[in-house]
């Protein structure tokens, strides 16, 4: 067995340590005789799995009894559409426009009701994180929209927005987990884990009870959040599978220090790649520095050919998934809670050896 150093922006490297667990477990599930795959998500065996998943997640985070956790199918794309349906109760909301994700998520909104674009960085391909003191976010709007952390362009936001005491809703997909999250911050917070927490297939949302309408007309029944909150997230079949793979990667994350555990090594490994970035003559990094995501790093020589050269360099040397998002060319890596602090090292050292090779 050979495992590559994967920096993929998603589907995303996963501890080693869970996939030994799900391997170990794979034909014989704690004696029942069968995987995870092949058993009723009415079991006991798997209510016990969501179970265990819900609560660990709520005591990585600090989940406040006044929000609900429910997992979810439909990838983010159709979140999208579903917080809009959920929350924007009077079909006004204000989006923040930071990258690809976010915009789309307006652009559902827009098939919906009647959003509004309160900020965009759109003008410099969305390099850097508008100013978001003074926004003009409108009296009725139900609530403001970020993507906390943009996969494709690499920026974060460092501090969130000023809402005027609006709701804040964020995608927090590639950052989920990644550090300590006050919860009580946020309406409602929606994450796919396949960036940092599982395998495809499963959102996560977290949402203020309060704000789960009771009544939706009109809205299909798998889309109103209220159906999976009464019922567990369990009114249809979930992903069974990838909820359990979640509450490993769960206990690997609380075995590892928690959120401010998972924190200090995200910071020190995106400290290894930036100051490099920095420093080079040849490799440079995409965004406004202030603005850096830890997550995902874009970077790019300049040259087309060389970015080219030094991908495929990089993956015969066991360094792969760096090419770059088609938007922003160049390479990315995505350094998630479970790419080694080792990975990093080596992708830098064969980063300063190609440089010397091409100077
Ligand atoms: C990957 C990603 C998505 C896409 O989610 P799907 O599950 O493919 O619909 C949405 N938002 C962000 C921030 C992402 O990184």
């Amino acid at each position: 067995m050979s495992r590559v150093y994967n920096f993929s922006a998603g589907p995303a490297v996963l501890p080693e340590e869970v996939l030994e667990e799900c391997a170990t477990e794979m034909l014989d599930y704690k004696g029942s005789g069968m995987s995870v795959m092949e058993m009723s998500h009415r079991s006991s065996w798997f209510q016990d799995i969501i179970d265990a998943a819900e609560a660990d997640l709520r005591s990585l985070m600090g989940i406040p009894e006044n929000y609900r956790v429910l997992f979810l199918q439909g990838g983010d794309s159709l979140l999208f559409s579903s917080v809009f349906m959920n929350l924007a109760t009077n079909g006004k909301a204000d989006y923040i426009i930071t990258g690809n994700w976010a915009k789309k998520a307006y652009q559902e909104a827009k098939i919906l009701g009647d959003p509004a674009v309160v900020a965009s960085s759109e003008d410099a391909t969305y390099t850097y994180i508008p100013d978001c003191s003074d926004l003009p976010i409108r009296e009725d709007a139900s609530y403001v929209y970020i993507c906390q952390n943009n996969t494709i362009y690499g920026t974060r936001y460092h501090e969130l927005p000023n809402t005027k005491g609006h709701i804040l809703v964020a995608d927090q997909s590639s950052m989920f987990l990644s550090e300590p999250c006050d919860v009580t911050k946020f309406g409602l917070i929606h994450a796919g884990v396949q960036k940092n927490v599982g395998p495809a297939g499963v959102q996560v949302v977290i949402v203020r009870e309060d704000l789960i309408p009771q009544d939706l007309p009109g809205v299909p029944t798998m889309l109103r959040f209220k159906t999976q909150a009464d019922k567990g997230s369990l009114y249809n079949t979930p992903n069974c599978w990838g909820i359990y793979v979640c509450g490993l990667v769960f206990k690997w994350i609380a075995r590892n220090g928690g959120l401010a555990g998972m924190k200090a090594q995200n910071e020190e490994k995106a400290a290894l790649l930036y100051d490099y970035l920095d420093e080079s003559e040849l490799f440079h990094g995409t965004v406004r520095a202030c603005d850096r995501s830890t997550s995902n790093a874009p970077f790019v020589t300049g040259n087309k050919d060389l970015d080219a050269e030094f991908v495929k360099a990089a993956t015969a040397a066991g360094l792969v998934n760096l090419k770059g998002h088609r938007t922003v060319g160049g390479m990315r890596a995505s350094m998630y809670n479970a790419m080694p602090k080792a990975g990093v090292e080596k992708l830098v050292d064969f980063m300063k050896d190609f440089e010397v090779s091409h100077k």
